[in-house]
């Protein structure tokens, strides 16, 4: 023993469990690498609000420690091999406290590192459901919508989805949201 191995997790959102990132990690890295590719992935803050992994699925079981995205906080230094996981183990995942994001992350497999590889990194990834602009949808054009205009989503009870050029046109004052694939 002694060797290094990676975990596969897969990571879902729990409010849209479509959405799902397969992800490999080392043994010897920490939950602050792992919460830095969930941010990225799941279309979070990477600069902003605190965060947590905890054990099992329940949120407010034993949790890790919160993490600051500025490598900061008592979870953050944690390595993965310290959590004491089996394949087969879950964690749900939290951010922002104040939002309440939750994700669901599996152990899948522990398995060999590969030699040359830049962990964590990403390995696989649900099949994208696009949605389109509805601005160049009403052009006759199709163009993926990577924008949802919460303002005016709200004001018209239906999702306003929007390309980023045509968010920064009447919308570019509105609070809006990336959409995550
Ligand atoms: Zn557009
Ligand atoms: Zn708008």
């Amino acid at each position: 023993m002694g060797t290094e191995v990676i975990y596969v997790l897969k990571a879902a959102l729990k409010a849209r469990n479509g959405l799902w990132r397969r992800i490999e990690i080392k043994d010897s890295q920490t939950l602050g690498e792992l919460d830095y590719i969930m941010r990225e992935e799941f279309g979070h803050d990477t600069w902003d609000h605190l965060s947590e992994f905890y054990r099992g699925l329940v949120w407010k079981s034993e949790g890790f420690g919160e993490i600051y995205p500025d490598a900061d906080g008592r979870g953050t230094m944690i390595q993965i091999n310290q959590l004491d996981l089996s394949e087969g183990d879950q964690m749900e995942y939290v951010y922002d406290f104040g939002s309440e994001v939750h994700h669901s992350i599996t152990l899948e497999k522990i398995a060999e590192p590969e030699k040359g590889v830049l962990y964590p990194r990403i390995v696989s990834k649900n099949k994208p459901e696009y949605r389109y602009c509805e601005l160049c949808t009403k052009e006759g054009k199709e163009t993926i919508a990577t924008w949802i205009c919460i303002e005016c989503s709200e004001g018209e009870g239906r999702s306003v989805l929007l390309c980023e050029d045509c968010l920064e046109g009447e919308h570019c004052d509105h609070y809006a949201d990336e959409i995550v694939y």
